[in-house]
C-alpha cells in the first residue's frame, strides 16, 4: 500500500461503511428505547462521516473514489468495518451493539496500524498513523460505553 491516492481510496470506503454502520446501529438502539447509545452511535457516524470527507479532500477527490471490487487490497478479501457485518438484526440489544462496534473499530485500528508498520511511502505511513490513533480513540470510547453501569 505504497499509493497515497490508493490508501485513501481505500480509507474512504472503511469510514464510509463505518457511518452506515452506525447509523443501522442507532436506529435499533432508538427502537429499543435506549435514546443515550442511540446518539452515541449517531455521533460516531457523524465522526465517520468528517474523516470520510478530509480522506476526500487530502486524496484530492470530488466524487468519492471508484476502485473496481478487486482493485481493493483488504486483509480479509473484505473491508475491516464490513467484515463482521451481517447487519443488525431484530434482536440486538445494547451491549451486543457495542461489542459489534469495538469489533469494528479494532478492526480498523489493526488495519492502518499495520499500514502505518509496512508502508514504505513516507505520506501513506504518516496519515495511516493518524487513522490508526483516530480508530484507537473510538476504541478507547467504545470500550468506556461498555464499562458504564446504567445504559439506557
Ligand atoms: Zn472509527
Amino acid at each position: 500500500m505504497d499509493d497515497i491516492q490508493r490508501f485513501l481510496a481505500h480509507a474512504i470506503q472503511l469510514e464510509k461503511e463505518s457511518a452506515r454502520r452506525y447509523e443501522e446501529l442507532a436506529e435499533a438502539m432508538q427502537s429499543l428505547g435506549s435514546m443515550e447509545v442511540a446518539e452515541f452511535f449517531r455521533q460516531m457516524a457523524h465522526y465517520s462521516r468528517l474523516h470520510l470527507k478530509e480522506a476526500m479532500q487530502r486524496g484530492g477527490f470530488h466524487d468519492l473514489p471508484k476502485l473496481a471490487p478487486e482493485a481493493y487490497d483488504w486483509p480479509e478479501g473484505t473491508s475491516p468495518e464490513a467484515a463482521t457485518w451481517a447487519g443488525v438484526d431484530g434482536f440486538m440489544d445494547v451491549p451486543g451493539a457495542l461489542a459489534l462496534a469495538l469489533d469494528g473499530e479494532r478492526r480498523s485500528y489493526d488495519y492502518y496500524r499495520s499500514i502505518a508498520e509496512t508502508a514504505q511511502d513516507p505520506e501513506v505511513k504518516r496519515m495511516a498513523e493518524a487513522f490508526a490513533e483516530e480508530e484507537g480513540e473510538h476504541v478507547a470510547q467504545l470500550e468506556a460505553w461498555r464499562e458504564r453501569p446504567a445504559r439506557r
